[in-house]
């Protein structure tokens, strides 16, 4: 669809800014190689400068504009990004690079949701789960927020942590995997999740000692929330879990997500872009328009 453009793109001519409809004059048609249908050229009356609708568009310079639709779907559907470019039939360094501009495009619909007052709640539920980076002994955190009464994810954020157990000299001899980001990971989710807590709030968790005190630092005073401190699930399958909802994301994200499940090649090479894939899914899970 052609649209009617209503300013120049270049910065140093005087219809850069809005001004009179008819300061351009139509210059053809061109096809892009992926899109399928012809787009209308125009051209500047006062400079010369030749430009289209897609000079406009976030996409400017995509050469595969096609799968900004599909590709979100994919990577959050169990499929790694390998077999996602083969699919899309698109390379995979096509892939790699559209991975960071989806996730900011993502992380803007998310941002737009919480400020939108729709996804207003008064019980959160707060957990970490696990995940490694190039290596297990190399461990990685992901503190999850989820509303309670629908599973949105309000918050997941990327940390990483010591290893424990029979890796932990490994990650601290080989890999010098020291630093322990859990406190801010936990933090950064915490204070996120809170910009959608109802005066009268109450966050759910496991009883690890530091999450009271994480909350307590996280939230503002003005919301004073409740921690309901529950004991993990335990026995076997069938018992009661108080935490259902944030466990039951954590299952769906192993499951949705290739480089999450257990037992995968598909491992995190880079952390920041599990962070990237996390809020893509954040986006997809919540049922965002983003693309
Ligand atoms: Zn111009």
């Amino acid at each position: 669809m052609n649209k009617q453009p209503i300013a120049c793109p270049n910065p140093s001519c005087e219809n850069h800014l809005p001004r009179s409809a008819d300061f351009f004059r139509k210059r053809g048609y061109y096809t892009p190689k992926h899109l399928g249908h012809k787009l209308a050229r125009y051209q500047c009356k006062t400079c010369g400068k030749t430009f289209s609708n897609q000079t406009f568009s976030d996409d400017f310079r995509q050469h595969r504009q096609d799968i900004n639709h599909m590709l979100p779907r994919l990577l959050c559907s169990g499929v790694t990004m390998r077999r996602a470019a083969w699919i899309l039939e698109c390379s995979y360094n096509t892939v790699c690079s559209r991975l960071p501009w989806l996730a900011e495009k993502a992380r803007a619909a998310h941002e737009a949701a919480l400020d939108s007052g729709a996804m207003k709640t008064s019980y959160i539920q707060f957990d970490e789960m696990q995940s490694f980076e190039h290596a297990a002994a190399k461990a990685l955190t992901i503190a999850l927020a989820v509303r309670a009464k629908t599973g949105q994810i309000l918050s997941a954020k990327v940390g990483r942590i010591p290893s424990n157990g029979h890796l932990a000299d490994t990650g601290q001899t080989l890999y010098g995997w020291t630093r322990n980001e859990s406190p801010k990971a936990c933090l950064l989710a915490l204070r996120q999740a809170s910009r959608v807590a109802k005066p009268k709030v109450t966050v759910g968790c496991d009883k690890a000692t530091p999450y009271p005190s994480y909350v307590a630092k996280a939230f503002s005073k003005r919301l004073a929330p409740v921690v309901d401190a529950q004991a993990a699930r335990g026995g076997a399958g069938g018992d009661f879990d108080p935490l259902f909802k944030l466990n039951h994301k954590c299952a769906v994200i192993r499951s949705d997500l290739a480089c999450m499940a257990r037992r995968t090649w598909a491992t995190t090479k880079k952390r920041a872009r599990l962070q990237d894939r996390l809020d893509l899914f954040i986006a997809v899970h919540n049922g965002y328009a983003f693309t």
